[in-house]
Formats: C-alpha cells, sequence, structure tokens
C-alpha cells in the first residue's frame, strides 16, 4: 500500500505554495511520509521566514509596487489617471447588458436591490469617456483599483482583486494598433516579455484580445464602435484595456496560488505568517 499526503498535509503544502511535483510523492509506510512532510514543510516554512523578514525591511508590497510602475508609465505616455466609485449602481451593469441569466451576474456582490460592488472598471470608464470628450480628443484615461467577483475557481481568481484599465477614445487611428500598444506598455513596465496575444469569446463584448502567459489569461482588450457604446453615449472609435494586476505578478514571480498576492492576513508580500 503506498501512502500519499493526507489532506491537511497536502493543504499547508498549498498554503506555502510547495511545488507541484511534492504533491506526487507517494511512500512506502505512514511515518516514512509524515517525516517528508517535515522536512518539506519545515524547509519552505524557512524560505518563507527568509523573505517575509526581507519584506519587512522593504517595507512595500510588490502589488502597490506594480501599481505605482504602471501608474507612473500610464501618465507619462500622456494618459489622465482617474478614481471612480467601487460602488456602483444596478443600471451600470445593465449598461453593460450583464443580464440576469448570464453567468458574470451570479458573480456580482450585490449590497441591495439597486448597488453592488463593481465587477469591473468598464461602466465607470466608460461614463467618463463620454463626458470629457467633450473636453478633449482624443480621451486617454486609466484606473486603478479594486474589483469584486464571486468566484468558485482555484489558484487564478480571488473575490477582490485589483483591476488596471486603460481607454483611448475619439480621434484614434487603427484601434487594434493602439492594444498592442497599450499591451505593450504594460508588459515592458513589469518586466514580463514572453506572452502570448489571441482572440477570445467573451460575454460582454462579443471578443476580446487577450494576453496570456503560459496559458493563464492576464488581460483583455476590446475595441470600439462596440453595440454596448450606445449605452453609454459613445459614438467614436475607441480601444481599451483590462488588466488584472495580481495576475501579472502570480506569472512574474512563478507563484501557483494568486492568494499569495492578494490583500490578506496569511500572506504578507506573498509570505505565510503562520510560520
Ligand atoms: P477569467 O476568464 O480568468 O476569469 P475574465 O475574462 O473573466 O477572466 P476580465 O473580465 O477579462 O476577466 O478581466 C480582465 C482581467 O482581470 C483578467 O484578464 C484578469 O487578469 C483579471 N481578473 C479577472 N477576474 C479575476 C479574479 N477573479 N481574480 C484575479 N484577477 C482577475
Ligand atoms: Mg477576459
Amino acid at each position: 500500500m503506498a501512502f500519499i499526503f493526507s489532506k491537511t498535509q497536502q493543504q499547508r503544502l498549498k498554503e506555502l505554495d510547495a511545488p507541484d511535483e511534492f504533491f506526487l510523492l507517494s511512500f512506502e509506510t505512514k511515518s516514512e511520509r509524515d517525516k517528508r512532510f517535515q522536512e518539506i514543510s519545515t524547509s519552505l516554512e524557512k524560505y518563507h521566514r527568509e523573505n517575509l523578514m526581507n519584506f519587512l525591511m522593504f517595507k512595500k508590497p510588490e502589488l502597490k509596487r506594480i501599481e505605482q510602475a504602471l501608474e507612473k508609465a500610464a501618465i507619462s505616455e500622456g494618459f489622465v489617471e482617474v478614481l471612480t466609485p467601487v460602488i456602483i449602481s444596478k443600471s451600470f451593469i445593465k449598461r453593460m447588458e450583464i443580464k440576469e441569466n448570464h453567468s458574470l451576474w451570479k458573480q456580482i456582490f450585490w449590497l441591495d436591490e439597486s448597488r453592488c460592488l463593481r465587477p469591473m472598471l468598464a461602466p465607470g470608464l466608460y461614463h467618463l469617456m463620454s463626458q470629457l470628450r467633450k473636453f478633449v480628443n482624443p480621451v486617454k484615461i486609466f484606473e486603478i483599483g479594486q474589483c469584486f467577483r464571486k468566484e468558485t475557481t482555484g489558484q487564478q481568481h480571488l473575490e477582490e482583486f485589483t483591476m488596471m484599465n486603460l481607454v483611448e477614445y475619439g480621434d484614434i487611428l487603427e484601434p487594434e494598433k493602439r492594444i498592442n500598444y497599450m499591451i505593450d506598455l504594460i508588459m515592458k513596465n513589469v518586466g514580463l516579455k514572453e506572452y502570448k496575444v489571441h482572440q477570445v469569446d467573451s460575454l460582454v463584448y462579443g471578443t476580446t484580445i487577450d494576453v496570456s502567459i503560459e496559458g493563464v489569461e492576464i488581460a483583455s482588450a476590446a475595441i470600439g464602435p462596440h453595440p454596448l457604446d450606445k449605452n453609454w453615449n459613445v459614438y467614436e472609435p475607441w480601444a481599451g484595456i483590462g488588466v488584472g494586476i495580481e495576475r501579472l505578478i502570480l506569472l512574474k514571480e512563478n507563484f501557483k496560488n494568486i492568494k499569495r498576492i492578494s490583500r490578506s492576513l496569511s500572506y504578507l508580500n506573498g509570505w505565510r505568517l503562520d510560520i
């Protein structure tokens, strides 16, 4: 009979973000297994402790650092930073044409009958695009902020995560090229060189241009004119991209478990606290 790590042991290895190969080990006796578990967990805990101590000297979480690097890069490229509400109205969800039978609708955290926590930044930015077009052309804005979605699946989804959304609207030539430029702006400043760009079906936009690394989506982009535009008084070409900041860090740091990067009481900047 072969023994694999117990559920509790596997859970601990997950928390410590142990490499995949450890989950596949099997042993002839329980005591051999428990001994190996002790060795692995002690060595991982040591690694977390050392990095936690380093972080306590450095003082700024990677999530903030990347946010600030992207902020600086976007501003230097002429984008204006905006801050829109985290609490949004049901009418904004309806204007995105997210319907009650859509899977995304079921992911929304409702506060009451008419308000929810934003699952995306697009509604706020759509609204501002049309407002600001009266004053400037093209409108170039971006927001970095928290979004909320009820998620059931594992390692790459958080229920509260940080999105950056960049949009250009108005007199823009060749929106597709602007998407490539935005992708390049983001990836260059995060220091991620190897990525794939491909077209994907999307519930909200019909199709999106997605950026992925090793099969993990990190950004979705869309261009207009688009059928949704009329709901927002938007009538000219636009290009926009939404990128998950935690996903960027997940891929950059080669972590498996996105919880390490999230707002957390169990991890600080990726390092486990109960060690
Ligand atoms: P996925 O298919 O991975 O659930 P999505 O296509 O639903 O993602 P979008 O609406 O395109 O996500 O959001 C833009 C970006 O925000 C994604 O590419 C991803 O980087 C990030 N993102 C979306 N949902 C989450 C989540 N629950 N946790 C962390 N990041 C997320
Ligand atoms: Mg997407």
